[in-house]
């Protein structure tokens, strides 16, 4: 069982310690990577996994910039995902679009229909240069 009761999303980019970037020991959390740290179905199902057979109880999403695998602009990927499933992994290289990855994939996580009410989600954003994370704000509801 991950000590902390965290999970961590993140990307495969081999520069990421995403325990380290949490500040937390090894061992205190299950850290789930893909290309991007993008949410995706299988991703959402072991986010839930984790909670339902192994208790975590807060989720942490971190995405990063200089990502290696970007898409030169948002636009571009959404074309491509809408004809490629596989794209949606790919990353926008753009801050502010990054940041809106972030946020859209938080809700992602938060419209689940089997959000169970006592998880925390959290979403961040990493900034490989000056080795900062930054919060990333749920988009607020219409
Ligand atoms: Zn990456």
């Amino acid at each position: 069982m991950p000590t902390r009761r965290f999970a961590i999303l993140t990307c495969m980019d081999a520069r990421l310690d995403p325990t380290r970037l949490l500040g937390v020991p090894k061992g205190s959390a299950h850290v789930l990577r893909n290309a991007g740290g993008r949410v995706t179905d299988e991703m959402l199902q072991a986010l839930l996994l984790s909670h339902q057979v192994l208790g975590t109880r807060e989720w942490f999403l971190i995405q990063h910039t200089d990502c290696g695998v970007h898409l030169p602009d948002a636009d571009l990927a959404a074309t491509l995902s809408n004809k490629v499933p596989v794209i949606t992994a790919l990353m926008p290289a753009s801050f502010p679009a990054l940041t809106a990855a972030v946020a859209s994939d938080l809700a992602r996580i938060c419209q689940h229909p089997q959000l169970p009410a006592e998880i925390h989600v959290f979403g961040y954003v990493y900034d490989v240069r000056h080795n900062q994370l930054l919060e990333v704000q749920l988009p607020r509801e219409e």
